[in-house]
C-alpha cells in the first residue's frame, strides 16, 4: 500500500493586513506566519497523516526554508528521501497577504527550486512502484508527464494551476480531480454558478479519465466513464474555520483510500469526510485528520 506525490514544496509566508494593497500601494502588515505549503507537499502531508507508505518527490533549496519543509513533511510521516536539495535556488515561496475579517487574500508564488524538477528526478522507485501516484501542475510539465508515463499504479491529477492539458497527458491519467473553477477553465466554459447536472455534463467533455469534481461545502461529484449515473457525495456536518487546503486534503485522502483497495465511490466518501474535517483547523495543514477521526465520522 503506497502513495507517491510528485509536486511542489513551498513555504507560505502569511502576512495579516487590515486591508489588501491596491496597485502601487504599500500597506503595513500586522504579523507574519511561516507555514509549510505547496500543493504537492500539502497532499503528501494529508496522505501521510492518514496512513503509512507515503513518499514525496520534489525539490527544495539548500536554505533554512528547505530544512523547515523537510521537517514538516517528515513530521506528517512522509518519506522525504527523494526531495532533493537544489544548489543556487531558494525553496519555493508563496507570499500571501490575508485581510483581517474577510479572510480575502492575494498570492504571489516564487517557484524557486520547484522549477528545477526534471524528468530524471521522477524516474525513481517510489514513482515506479506506487499504488497511487498524485500529480499537480506546480512543477515543470515534462516532469509531470514522465512521472505519469513511468508509474505502474493509478495516476491521479489535480489540474492546478489550471492550464490546457494535452490529450497525451490526459491519456495517462486515471482520475482527474478539479474543483469547480478548475473544471470550468479546463473545458473552456464560461465562468459562473452551475448545478451538479451541468457540472456532470462539463466533466463528460474531458476525454479519458474518471473525473471527481470537488464542490466546497456541497461535497464532491464522481463522474465515471461507464455510463453509470454520477454520484454526489455531500460532506458530514462540520463548522468550518478555514477551508484553505481542503482540496489538497481531499486528494491525499482519496489516494490513501484507493491505495487501501477501496472502490471509487468508497474512496470519494472517505475523501469528502477527511476534507470536511480539515476545514475545522487553521491554514493548509491545520485540521488535517488521522484515519481514526475519519472512520469515526463515517461510522
Ligand atoms: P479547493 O480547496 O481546491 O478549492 P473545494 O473548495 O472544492 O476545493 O474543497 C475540497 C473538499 O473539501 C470538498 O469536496 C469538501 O469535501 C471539503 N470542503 C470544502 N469546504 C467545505 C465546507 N465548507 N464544509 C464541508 N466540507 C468542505
Amino acid at each position: 500500500m503506497s502513495v507517491t506525490v510528485v509536486g511542489s514544496v513551498n513555504e507560505d509566508v502569511l502576512v495579516a493586513v487590515a486591508r489588501l494593497p491596491g496597485r502601487g500601494e504599500t500597506v503595513v502588515g500586522r504579523s507574519v506566519i511561516r507555514a509549510p505549503g505547496g500543493k504537492g507537499a500539502n497532499q503528501a502531508a494529508a496522505a501521510g497523516l492518514l496512513g503509512p507508505g507515503v513518499h514525496m518527490v520534489g525539490r527544495v533549496g539548500e536554505d533554512a526554508a528547505g530544512d523547515r519543509q523537510l521537517a514538516a513533511l517528515a513530521g506528517s510521516r512522509v518519506n522525504v528521501s527523494r526531495v532533493h536539495r537544489t544548489p543556487g535556488l531558494p525553496t519555493g515561496t508563496a507570499t500571501i497577504p490575508v485581510e483581517d475579517g474577510s479572510g480575502e487574500n492575494l498570492i504571489v508564488v516564487q517557484p524557486g527550486a520547484n522549477e528545477a524538477l526534471t524528468p530524471e528526478d521522477v524516474d525513481v522507485e517510489p514513482v515506479h512502484r506506487a499504488d497511487v501516484l498524485l500529480l499537480q501542475l506546480e512543477v515543470p510539465l515534462d516532469a509531470v508527464r514522465e512521472a505519469a508515463a513511468t508509474s505502474g499504479g493509478r495516476v491521479v491529477l489535480t489540474p492546478a494551476p489550471p492550464q490546457p492539458l494535452s490529450e497525451e497527458l490526459l491519456a495517462l491519467v486515471d482520475v482527474l480531480v478539479p474543483n469547480e473553477h478548475e473544471l470550468v477553465q479546463l473545458t473552456g466554459a464560461t465562468p459562473g454558478e452551475r448545478t451538479p447536472a451541468e457540472l456532470v455534463a462539463l466533466a463528460q467533455r474531458v476525454a479519458g479519465p474518471v473525473v471527481v469534481v470537488t464542490l466546497g461545502a456541497r461535497g464532491a461529484l464522481l463522474v465515471l466513464r461507464d455510463g453509470s449515473p454520477a454520484l454526489l457525495q455531500p460532506p458530514p456536518e462540520v463548522t468550518p474555520v478555514d477551508t484553505t487546503g481542503a482540496g489538497d486534503c481531499f486528494t491525499g485522502a482519496l489516494a490513501q483510500a484507493l491505495a487501501g483497495g477501496q472502490d471509487l465511490p468508497g474512496a470519494v466518501r472517505y475523501a469528502v469526510a477527511a476534507a470536511a474535517l480539515s476545514t475545522t483547523g487553521e491554514g493548509a495543514r491545520g485540521g488535517l485528520p488521522g484515519d481514526d477521526e475519519v472512520q469515526a465520522v463515517l461510522a
